[in-house]
């Protein structure tokens, strides 16, 4: 059939059904293009507004300053993994300090050691990454190439409830791939800030980068080209042919969030309004479902948490389908549940969660 489920998947992700209807309207054809949009050159006038409105609407939802340029990259996550490193830890002599607190980070940390002096700065590993540090429990050194850490760890649930500092002269990187526009953010705060798009900012194909102009010219010629930002930044994010589709649902979101939704603060309160009300439930379940993150970690965008059984959790997730609640089993590398309630997650979506989440503790517990 082709009804429309809620859809808790952790990405590619659900989109604003708003946004959606108007893909399907200009699908044949772009008002005035006399094609679609996948059908236009990307030099073409048409494309070149969409790319200039996506990124304006990015620049003034977050409140990007003149210091930090935009890019529109292409590679996913995975490829900022190599990327920063390649442009700023390689023959540098430095070290780049980590802060492992999930999957991602420690992905990213592997990618970074084949280029250079990498380190653990904090490793959330030895409690099964249920926790981000507090500011006491690491030391940065003033010489460190940068300090880099993932806001939100998609996989187990944990998020930093503010970024952490970096001393003078330290650039703070930050993987904001899976919480990137749920809340506003001072951008002045960091050297380089990146997300792929397939969670909160459209499909997947676009990697939004936004640095700081005096990092983008840090890579050494001998870079292969596509690594070095330095020729994104000349060509307008535009050194090979982008991924014009993506960027085009990118400008429509952010044109969502700007006026449909009110901008990042309206955003922020209903992403809390609507993680409460499935952390509630968890809560007063405490011997039925059992949280995956320390209570002041706890993400916002990516609910995790385990059943008694693996009998109730395969049960569980077979009833909720029936309730139209899809895509709820946890990743496979920690299991268990991970309902993911990104901005476009309606709150009749994270109620009807909610609602069954106590209905089945009642039923099973
Ligand atoms: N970082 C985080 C926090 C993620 O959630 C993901 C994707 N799930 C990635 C990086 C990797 O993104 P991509 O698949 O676009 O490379």
């Amino acid at each position: 059939t082709s009804e429309r489920v809620f859809n808790f998947s952790a990405g590619p992700a659900v989109l604003p059904v708003s946004v959606l209807e108007q893909l399907r309207d200009e699908m044949m054809c772009y008002p005035g293009a006399g094609a679609s949009i996948m059908e236009l050159s990307h030099r073409g006038k048409v494309f070149v507004e969409i790319m200039e409105q996506a990124q304006s609407s990015l620049r003034s939802l977050l409140n990007v300053p003149d210091t930090h340029e935009v890019l529109f990259l292409q590679g996913g996550s995975a490829l900022q993994f190599s990327m920063i490193p390649c442009n700023l830890l390689r023959g540098s002599n430095k070290t780049a300090e980590y802060l492992v607190t999930g999957s991602w980070g420690k992905k990213a940390i592997a990618e970074g050691r084949k280029e250079g002096d990498v380190t653990a700065t904090f490793d959330g590993s030895t409690t099964n990454y249920d926790r981000v540090p507090k500011a006491g429990d690491y030391q940065t050194s003033s010489d460190a190439a940068y300090l880099y850490y993932c806001s939100n760890e998609t996989i187990q649930g944990v998020q930093f409830q503010s970024e952490p500092e970096a001393p003078a002269g330290v650039p703070l990187i930050c993987d904001a791939s899976s919480d990137f526009l749920s809340r506003p953010l001072d951008i002045s705060k960091y050297g380089l800030i990146y997300a792929c798009a397939q969670k909160n900012a459209g499909p997947a194909g676009v990697t939004a980068v936004i640095m700081r102009k005096d990092l983008i010219d840090k890579g050494d010629a001998g870079l292969p080209g596509y690594l070095n930002y330095q020729n994104h930044y000349e060509a307008d994010s535009m050194w090979n042919t982008p991924p014009t589709f993506a960027i085009y649902v990118l400008g429509k979101i952010t044109r969502w969030l700007l006026d449909d939704i009110g901008g990042l603060e309206a955003m922020k309160a209903l992403n809390e309004e609507k993680s409460s009300m499935v952390y509630d439930v968890i809560d007063a379940n405490p011997n039925f479902y059992k949280g995956h993150a320390q209570v002041d970690c706890r993400s916002k965008m990516n609910v995790t948490f385990n059943l008694p059984s693996d009998e109730l959790l395969s049960k569980f997730i077979k009833e909720a389908g029936e309730h139209k609640l899809a895509s709820l089993a946890g990743h496979r590398s920690v299991g268990g549940i991970r309902a993911s309630l990104y901005n476009a997650m309606p709150r009749e979506g994270a109620q009807a969660l909610a609602q069954f989440m106590s209905d089945f503790a009642a039923k099973n517990g």
